[in-house]
């Protein structure tokens, strides 16, 4: 038995994980095909319904303490604390404030910076302003449907984007493309 004929027969098929993209072809094909990471049927809001909310609004639909200290006060969770840290399965990433799908699991690479990284988006779906909370200026990204803040774009991610979209976990839910929890 060869190799090949072995990992099939374990049913460990290496083509069945995601390829790294090589050139911005294969990045702009991610951004074109990510509806195929949502489960069947599933229908998901756009970035052109604006979802706005009062403070208190916001708290009511953001119970977890962590995930409205980001999402509407730009605070950043711990690093390591969000379970998507280790969250491979195939999917979606949406934003937990207003459900707008941002990322695919293929757009997902380990940084090794504790905190969930993606080197390219679903097109559309952020807006940048640069920030000053630290001494040098940062580019801060957030959800164009509710404004809610994400994280902030680094320019030392994996080749062709060498973009690194350094997310709160805390501002994301995942949807798993099989549509189990
Ligand atoms: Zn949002």
């Amino acid at each position: 038995m060869d190799r090949r004929t072995f990992l099939l027969a374990m049913g460990a098929v290496p083509f069945c994980v995601h390829a790294q993209p090589k050139n911005m072809k294969d990045i702009q094909t991610l951004q074109t095909n990510w509806k195929t990471f949502l489960p069947a049927g599933l229908a998901v809001p756009s970035p052109a319904e604006p979802l706005k909310l009062s403070k208190d609004e916001w708290k009511k639909r953001l119970p977890n303490d962590l995930a409205y200290k980001v999402l509407r006060e730009e605070a950043t969770e711990r690093a390591g604390a969000s379970p998507l840290n280790a969250e491979k399965r195939p999917g979606v990433f949406a934003c937990a404030g207003c459900d707008l799908p941002l990322f695919t699991s293929e757009m997902k690479y380990e940084s090794g910076t504790g905190w969930p990284s993606f080197f390219t988006t679903i097109p559309g779906v952020f807006e940048t302003k640069k920030d000053y909370f630290l001494i040098y200026p940062r580019t801060e990204y957030h959800c164009k449907r509710c404004g809610g803040h994400h994280g902030h774009l680094f320019d030392d991610g994996p080749p062709p984007t060498n973009q690194r979209w350094c997310n709160n976990g805390a501002a994301l839910k995942f949807i798993p493309k099989d549509g189990k929890a």
